[in-house]
């Protein structure tokens, strides 16, 4: 059986960068950028999609909605 994935986007204006994602999720694909965005926060990003399962926790803890995941089977 092949291993799930998913394309995991986040929109980076919506969020507020509270890190919630970023400690939910067990593969270390997201991480708290550099930058920040129109709100003035650091915004969470993708930085290393291969590793992702496809769990979606990143998209139920994250208060703003701000996390779209695309599983692919
Ligand atoms: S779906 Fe799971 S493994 Fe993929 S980025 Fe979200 S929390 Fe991490
Ligand atoms: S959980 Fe949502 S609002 Fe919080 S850092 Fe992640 S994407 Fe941003």
């Amino acid at each position: 059986m092949a291993k799930k994935t998913a394309v995991v986007t986040i929109e980076r204006n919506r969020c507020k960068g509270c890190e919630l994602c970023v400690n939910a999720c067990p593969k270390q694909v997201l991480a708290m950028s550099k930058e920040i965005n129109d709100k003035g926060y650091f915004y969470a990003e993708v930085v290393n999609q291969p590793a992702c399962i496809a769990c979606k926790f990143c998209g139920m803890t994250c208060p703003d909605a701000a996390i779209e995941i695309a599983v692919e089977e």
